[in-house]
């Protein structure tokens, strides 16, 4: 790696102001993050990846949802309508009916219709595959024109599906992010995956997502995170400033 940090083009307008004069020292501190996840997680294997329109629908159906029950209306859906065009056509009753175990399916049902009307009618088909023929930023802008799919959604499907350097943030990559003090508390998804892109190398956010999802779910959780088990400790400033105060 460079001395300097490089920040691409499309992430230069949201590094925080804040954290501006000191990507240097927050870079060091990714790099140990990436690292010591990686000792603690492993290279992260946890699902199988879907083809990109699969991943898209089962990413829209996961949206404020688990894993597992977004997987379990994925397969309702696809058990109830024989084909994507079944489901395009179908009563949207009928669609939100299927979905009902992922919650909010009064919006994910429409959501999904939306999303198969678009391909089929820009496309004449169901495949994603002619995103791969895209700039990253135009496959972006694309996915993200469709309503109700937002930039984790599409960086997911683009990170997963295409290996395309993006960094998708959750609810958990955003909250151990700014916990750490690698951005500040009021930094919105896009900042946080500005910074990210901009720290620590494309091979590296693939397994750094993945390994920080898992670190926000079983450690650094929302409510009482595990912080005497954490391998961030010295790293991390809610830590610090908590122990400050103890
Ligand atoms: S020390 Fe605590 S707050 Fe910091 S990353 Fe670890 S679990 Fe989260």
């Amino acid at each position: 790696m460079s001395d300097n940090v490089r920040i691409a083009p499309h992430n230069a307008r949201h590094i925080p102001a804040e954290v501006k004069g000191r990507l240097r020292e927050l870079r060091e501190k990714a790099v140990q993050v990436y690292r010591r996840l990686l000792e603690v997680y492993g290279e992260p294997d946890w699902r199988p990846h879907y083809p990109p329109l699969e991943e898209l629908i089962i990413t829209t159906l996961a949206q404020n949802s688990t894993d597992h029950n977004a997987l379990m209306a994925y397969r309702r859906l696809r058990e109830r309508f024989p084909t994507w065009e079944a489901v395009m056509t179908a009563p949207t009753e009928e669609v939100i009916e299927a979905v009902r175990s992922a919650g909010l399916a009064n919006q994910k049902g429409p959501r999904i219709q939306a999303i198969l009307r678009k391909v089929w009618e820009e496309q004449g088909n169901f495949d994603l595959s002619f995103l791969d023929e895209l700039s990253t930023e135009e496959a972006e802008a694309w996915l993200t024109s469709i309503k109700g799919v937002g930039q984790k959604t599409a960086s997911i499907v683009l990170l997963f599906c295409f290996k395309r350097p993006t960094f998708p943030v959750d609810t958990h990559v955003s909250r151990v992010t700014k916990r750490l003090g690698l951005a500040p508390e009021r930094a919105t998804p896009r900042q946080i995956r500005a910074l990210w892109e901009s720290l620590v190398p494309p091979e590296w956010y693939y397994p750094l997502h993945l390994n920080l999802i898992r670190h926000g779910r079983q450690v650094c959780r929302a409510r009482q995170p595990l912080c005497e088990r954490c391998v961030l400790q010295d790293l991390c400033d809610y830590y610090g400033a908590r122990r400050k105060l103890e």
